[in-house]
């Protein structure tokens, strides 16, 4: 029987196909003993496009990505086409994905497992069982805004300038993402902007407020990206849901990352509008970290990223929750029971390889399962 769940995995270069590969054994594993099945077609993007097609994301590929409920991507470049022309490099097959699927909302949480909570640069109390997420305006803000660019004066001096511009529209539809978040997890949304000194602050904090009385439910409240910078570091369990614009979102979720410890462990998911007749959105789900061309092919990627992004689509784009709840317990569990690949682990402890990373974490599953 077809499946209604349309997935198009994209693993690209590197590591890419690697740790996908270990998500698709989770798929496997789902569909055996939750009978959930997928309909999953898998193309390529980046440098495996570029050498088997000559471009780093063909039409039909793009075509395909459109047509599905979520894209799982791996990740792509590495050294091989570093020399290529800029508008030909692997990455431009990531940055058409976002552009054309309109993917305005960039969820990125800072989920820290009681194990790794050793491995932060914060003391373990602030940041044990820590989970926030943080929600970045993508498409808008001063990274697009016209005018731009380096002009020389009179003087003979150069000045280089960008434009930070928000509209009602732009503002609305990520803030509503952003309430609704909130409403599938603790209820609470902080807004980010600088209102005190800036117009598209002020036009921001004013869109978010309007906004509210929708969602009665959320509790919201405002913060300065400065002192939302200080706060993240000082006590980050004081937030649920953070939305921002593209700048602060940026930098703080860069920030709130690092609170975690490990570029292997990061998952995060881009959204585009929802259509009001089917309710569908564009979606696609990658880890952060790149490539890693250093340990590419060498069987010791660290397979959770991915995996925690996977948990994150079938939250968001098939709202199962009761599945993606299951996997991150999975995680939880081994991390538990000390199993870590080589970036995760403590000095002296004992690393293994991606796919015993995944054997593990089947194991773990069909103990939640049973
Ligand atoms: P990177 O994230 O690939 O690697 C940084 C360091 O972290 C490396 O030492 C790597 O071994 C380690 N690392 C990353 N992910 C890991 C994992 N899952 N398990 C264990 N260790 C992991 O960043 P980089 O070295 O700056 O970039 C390498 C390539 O990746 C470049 O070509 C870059 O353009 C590309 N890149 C792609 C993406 C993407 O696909 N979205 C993002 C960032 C960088």
């Amino acid at each position: 029987m077809a499946s209604n769940k349309k997935l198009l995995v994209l693993p690209g270069d590197g590591i890419g196909p690697e740790v996908v590969g270990e998500v698709r054994r989770i798929v496997d594993w789902m569909d055996k003993r939750r009978h959930v099945s997928f309909d999953i077609s898998e193309g390529l993007v980046g440098g495996a496009a570029i050498d088997a097609h000559g471009t780093p994301l063909t039409d039909e590929t793009m075509a395909d990505a459109m047509s599905v409920d979520a894209v799982l991507f791996g990740s792509i470049g590495g050294p091989k086409w570093e020399k290529l022309p800029f508008n030909s490099q692997p990455e431009r097959g990531l940055l058409r994905l976002r552009k054309e699927m309109d993917l305005f909302a960039n969820l990125r949480p800072a989920m820290v497992f009681d194990a790794l909570a050793d491995a932060s640069s914060l003391k373990h109390e602030l940041v044990a069982g820590l989970d926030i997420m943080i929600l970045r305006e993508l498409t808008g803000g001063v990274y697009f805004g016209e005018p731009r660019g380096i002009e020389t004066l009179p003087s003979g001096e150069r000045r280089g300038f960008n434009t930070q511009s928000y509209s009602e529209s732009e503002i609305e539809r990520v803030a509503r993402v952003g309430f609704e978040l909130a409403q599938k997890r603790n209820g609470k949304l902080c807004s980010v902007e600088k209102a005190n000194v800036m117009e598209s602050g002020v036009l921001w904090r004013e869109v978010v407020t309007s906004i509210a009385k929708d969602y009665p439910d959320v509790s919201l409240s405002h913060m300065y990206a400065d002192n939302c910078a200080m706060q993240i570091v000082r006590n980050p369990k004081q937030f649920d849901v953070i939305v921002t614009d593209n700048l602060f979102g940026d930098i703080l979720s860069d920030c709130a990352a690092m609170l975690t410890g490990s570029l292997g462990m990061l998952p995060s998911a881009s959204l585009g509008a929802e259509d009001p007749s089917t309710g569908r959105r564009m979606a696609l789900y990658e880890p952060v970290h790149g490539s890693a061309p250093d340990i590419a092919g060498q069987g010791k990627a660290n397979p959770l990223a991915e995996v925690l992004s996977f948990a994150m689509l079938l939250r968001y784009s098939f709202d199962m929750g009761e599945d993606a709840d299951m996997i991150e317990t999975a995680v939880g569990n081994v991390l538990g029971a000390g199993i870590r690949t080589a970036d995760i682990a403590a000095p002296g402890q004992q690393a293994i390889s991606t796919s015993e990373m995944g054997n593990a974490l089947l194991k773990e599953l069909d103990k939640l399962a049973a």
